[in-house]
């Protein structure tokens, strides 16, 4: 592969990348990119040290991190996989993404590992360059959300309302609800999917958090 050069100075900080994956990030054998930093503080954050400045493995281009990346392009074009974006919360670098989704190989399939709760703008910037959308909701119950997350729901369930009603999104969205202990209860899960299936969604990750 040719690899391009730095255009504009884009520039983000990763906690970590992890190869060959199979199964975890939707189709195919995928490469996770994890993002530095997120708006959350959720009590059982499986990545708690992505809030630690001091935890950044590195900082990167887009065109570095496709250099990093592209060693598992065989694997990825074989297989249907590409690169999943997490973190941290890869929204807060929807520039970073962007460009690189413009200069990867076409064919690699892009994943979102999201809780939405960022502004709108750069949901709207990768809406074109996202196969499917990860959106860990938590819970709709704004109480729930608060204990949990530490944080008000804010824009989470405009932005998923606004994505559902985009062309093709019931095949684009999958979204995680998790049995939080201590937190929720069947009940409140069983709520969450019914307001959610009203908005459109149709692909659900109903699945119990392991406590760290
Ligand atoms: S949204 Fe994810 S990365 Fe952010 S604090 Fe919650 S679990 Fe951690």
């Amino acid at each position: 592969m040719s690899f391009p050069t730095n255009l504009d100075g884009l520039e983000a900080p990763l906690i970590g990348i992890r190869r060959h994956r199979l199964g975890s990030d939707g189709q195919g054998v995928t490469t996770l990119v994890g993002f530095h930093g997120c708006p959350l503080h959720c009590r059982y954050c499986f990545n708690a040290h992505c809030h630690d400045a001091a935890r950044v493995w590195r900082r990167v281009t887009p065109e570095q991190l496709l250099q990093l990346v592209a060693a598992d392009n065989l694997y990825f074009l074989a297989t249907g996989g590409g690169i999943a974006f997490g973190g941290g919360e890869p929204l807060l670098y929807s520039k970073f993404i962007e460009r690189f989704c413009t200069i990867k190989v076409p064919q690699w399939h892009i994943t979102l590992e999201t809780s939405l709760h960022v502004a709108r703008e750069h949901v709207e910037r990768l809406l074109p360059h996202v196969d499917l959308f990860f959106v860990d909701i938590k819970d709709t119950n704004p109480d729930i959300y608060h204990r949990y997350t530490q944080s008000g729901m804010g824009p989470v369930l405009d932005n998923l309302r606004w994505l559902m009603l985009q062309d093709g999104m019931a095949d684009r969205v999958l979204v995680r609800l998790p049995h939080i202990p201590d937190y929720n209860a069947q009940d409140d899960v069983d709520r969450s999917r019914s307001m959610l299936q009203d908005m459109g969604v149709r692909q659900f990750d109903e699945f119990n958090y392991r406590i760290p």
